[in-house]
This record gives C-alpha cells, sequence and structure tokens, in this order.
C-alpha cells in the first residue's frame, strides 16, 4: 500500500485536484490520499492556510469576519463546481467555517491552529465529496477518529508515539480510498494542534510508518528534489536517488521541498519517500532510501548554501587542558534557547554552504578538491567542518561569496 500526500499548489484549483485523483486512480495501491490545504493559484494568490491566520486574527479581536469567510469559502466553492457539486453539497463546509470562533479553546494559541488545521479538515472533506460525486468508493478519515495524538506546542506538535498503536487499528478495506487531513493531530485533552508550517509532509510520514506503507509518494510541483538551489544554478540536475541521512544533511542547509521533520517517522518505519511532480506523474522524481545496500552514482549527491550565519570565535590558552568548557558555552546558549547553528556576535555575516553525498566516504580526495576549486577562484573557506560520517562537508564563506561558491562545487562535480 502507498500513502499519497498533495501539497497546497497540487491542490489549489478544480483542474489540480482532477490531476491528483487521476493520479490516486492510476494505481490500486494508492489507498491513502493525505491532503494540504488549498495553495496559491498564481504567484500572487494567498494560501488557504495564511486566509485563515487572518480569520483567527480577526476573530479574536471579535471584528466582522464575514468578508474572510466568503474568501475561505470560495476557494472550495470553486474547486466543488469545478466537479459539477452543487452548493448545497457544499454548504457543510461554510457552516463549519462560520462556527469556528464559537467552539471552545483553553488559549488564543489553540484557537490559531484550530483555525488553520481546518484548511486541510476541510479540503479532505470536499475531496472525499468529490470522489464519491464520482462514484468512487472513499472515506474521509479525521486525526481525532484514527488517533492521530500530538503533544508539544499547539502551533509546532509533535507526534505521540502512541498515535501509531492507534493507526494499527484502522481497517481499511482493499477497494476503499481514504483522504486524509494532513497538518495537524490531536492533544490527549481533545483540542487541534498543528505541525509546523507545511507540516502536511510529516503527517504523511506518520500514516506511512502508522499503516506500513510500502513507499510513500509525496507529490509537490516540481520534478523531485535538485542538485542544487534553482535559483542559483540554471537547471540543475535532479537527484534521483538519495539516503535519508543526505535528505537531512541537505535540509539543514536550505533544501526546502520535504519537511526535514517528515523524515523521521519514514526513517524509523524504513519507508522510502518518493518525491514527485503532480504535473508530471510520469517523471520518476527523487527516491529518499535507507543507507542500507545504498550505491551512489555520484561524489557528491547535492550542494547548498544557508545565509546568514554568525560566527561565535572565543581565544582562551590551553583550553585543550580544561574539562567542560564547550558544555558551558552550550548551556548558555541552551538557557538562552538560541539553537548552535546560530552562535550571536555580528562581527560578520557568514554563509555555510554543506555539500553531501554518501559517495565522499569512498573518495577521501573530495575535500581537498572543493577546497582547491574554490581557491581558484579566490575564495578562502573562513571554516571547514567534516561531520565523522564523513558524508558531508560544510564550508563557512563570507555572505557575498556563497553563490558563487556553489555554483563552482556544482560545475566541479556534476559537469
Ligand atoms: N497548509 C499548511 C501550510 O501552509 C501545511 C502544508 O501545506 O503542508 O503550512
Amino acid at each position: 500500500m502507498k500513502i499519497v500526500k498533495f501539497g497546497g499548489s497540487s491542490l489549489a484549483t478544480g483542474e489540480s485536484v482532477a490531476q491528483a485523483i487521476q493520479i490516486i486512480l492510476s494505481d490500486p495501491q494508492r489507498q491513502v490520499m493525505v491532503v494540504s490545504a488549498p495553495g496559491k493559484r498564481n504567484t500572487t494568490d494567498i494560501k488557504v492556510t495564511d486566509l485563515l491566520i487572518k480569520y483567527a486574527d480577526l476573530a479574536l479581536k471579535h471584528k466582522n469576519c464575514v468578508e474572510i469567510v466568503n474568501k475561505i469559502f470560495s476557494r472550495y466553492q470553486e474547486i466543488g463546481h469545478y466537479f459539477g457539486l452543487a452548493d448545497t453539497e457544499l454548504s457543510i463546509i461554510k457552516q463549519i467555517l462560520l462556527e469556528l470562533p464559537n467552539q471552545g479553546y483553553p488559549n488564543e494559541k489553540y484557537l490559531l491552529a484550530a483555525f488553520k488545521a481546518h484548511g486541510e479538515r476541510l479540503n479532505a472533506r470536499l475531496i472525499t465529496l468529490v470522489l464519491r460525486h464520482q462514484g468512487i468508493n472513499s472515506r474521509f478519515l479525521d486525526p481525532a477518529e484514527a488517533g492521530l495524538i500530538v503533544t508539544g506546542e499547539p502551533n509546532d506538535a509533535i507526534v505521540n508515539p502512541e498515535s501509531y498503536l492507534n493507526l494499527d487499528q484502522i481497517k481499511i478495506k482493499a477497494d476503499e480510498r481514504i483522504v486524509f487531513p494532513g497538518f495537524f493531530g490531536m492533544t490527549p485533552s481533545g483540542n487541534i494542534a498543528t505541525f509546523s508550517r507545511g507540516g502536511s509532509d510529516i503527517t504523511g510520514a506518520i500514516l506511512a510508518r502508522g499503516f506500513h506503507a510500502d513507499l510513500y509518494e509525496n507529490f509537490t510541483d516540481v520534478n523531485g528534489i535538485f542538485a542544487a538551489n534553482p535559483h542559483i544554478i540554471e537547471h540543475p540536475q535532479s537527484i534521483k536517488k538519495m539516503t535519508y541521512r543526505e535528505m537531512r544533511e541537505l535540509s539543514y542547509a536550505g533544501f526546502s521541498v520535504f519537511h526535514d521533520e517528515a523524515l523521521i517517522p519514514a526513517i524509523q518505519g524504513q519507508i522510502p519517500i518518493n518525491v514527485k511532480n503532480t504535473h508530471d506523474p510520469s517523471n520518476p522524481g527523487t527516491m529518499i532510501v535507507p543507507e542500507k545496500d545504498f550505491v551512489p552514482d555520484n561524489a557528491i549527491t547535492g550542494v547548498t548554501s544557508q545565509k546568514h550565519f554568525s560566527a561565535l570565535y572565543l581565544h582562551k590558552y590551553l583550553l585543550n587542558k580544561e574539562a567542560g568548557f564547550t558544555l558551558r558555552i552550550l548551556q548558555i546558549l541552551y538557557q538562552h534557547n538560541i539553537p548552535y547553528e546560530h552562535m550571536p556576535s555580528g562581527i560578520e555575516d557568514y554563509a555555510i554552504i554543506m555539500v553531501v553525498g554518501e559517495g565522499m566516504r569512498q573518495k577521501h580526495t573530495i575535500s581537498r578538491q572543493i577546497i582547491d576549486s574554490l581557491g581558484d577562484h579566490d575564495i578562502s573557506p573562513q571554516m571547514i567542518n567534516q561531520g565523522a560520517s564523513q558524508i558531508s562537508i560544510m564550508i563557512g564563506t563570507k555572505k557575498e561569496k556563497a553563490d558563487e561558491a556553489v555554483k563552482i562545487i556544482y560545475q566541479k562535480f556534476f559537469n
């Protein structure tokens, strides 16, 4: 069985929803569809999630919400009408939207989470209506009913492991399609809490593990994951296959096609992930697979950069004789809730370049080649760090040199 997640840009219009449905129906194994809220129809459009955030804000201030509700409802209505659904069938969506401010919430954060979550919750209901209208045996499955339990921050929740036991109990008939809303779960006390933004990817991965799927297909609007940022490199190659940990290293420093938190459930369940394009479904996309038996095609898999890092330079004699010094430094950062990739100094603005590839472990000359080719272009690394796993090298450069450094490394290894 396959879990198939569609992102917001893949579900923004009736036409794209029709394409998503066609993808689902073209493979009987594609039984579970995880949906995002309708995204942008064009570059100046607003995502339904962002409209819902506005709605929450107006509701909290007790302002008139008629206009915003109509705007949100019209997004669902437009999709419904595309499939010939009547307004009487769609009225339930408007009713739920109008009722949102009247539900009880423990505090404002939970109110915001519940409003946001309805982008996906209502879209899953709508898509179930559409499927049924087309005579397809389908069922809307809500996180509340499925027992997808989350804890932590209401707008940055984490999955509770109990969810996997609950999902294991769900029976899915051989001829039925499940439509599941992404992005949120229920707290043990029954409130809605969402994952961080873009978190429908996480729901897909949780279901893939919970339902013991053979594959987690993640449909977006690009042909998989590129080896470098297309804003820096013209027509970069797309990565055919990479390991979980390569993906993790790359997403630390800017690869954002797939949500980094969504890797964890997939790794725990050892479920391969296939990132694919809704508008070009026959393109194989990118496979993200376990490390075991992985044979790299190239020395490096991807190169990325992330700007606006500060470097904290501490100088102290006989530091090597003193135990616990770094621990104390990190404790200070911890007390101030500062992730230690972002050490404060403010003297200079750095960028980090991450070069990632399982293939680097076998080839001991890669780091030299990288440094040499940067040197040939007068870029001197301010910092170099190779992790013990030997699959990534982090190079710190001046911020203004970052894009050029990515280009040089990409040309060296991919052309
Ligand atoms: N709709 C949510 C967001 O815009 C979650 C998602 O799309 O994955 O962040």
